[in-house]
């Protein structure tokens, strides 16, 4: 299963393993829109795709 963040922006992050995926999403957020998010609000936004 492949689990995904929509970011508002139009960036998908893919990723199988969530951990990684909040990890790049976080990096994403930053680097993207100067934004701290925690892991439990990335967790929030994870949909998983079948
Ligand atoms: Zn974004």
């Amino acid at each position: 299963m492949t689990r995904v963040v929509r970011c508002t922006c139009g960036t998908e992050v893919r990723h199988a393993d969530e951990a990684e995926l909040i990890r790049q999403v976080q990096q994403h957020a930053r680097e993207a829109h100067d934004l701290v998010l925690s892991d439990d609000q990335v967790r929030d936004m994870v949909e998983v795709e079948p």
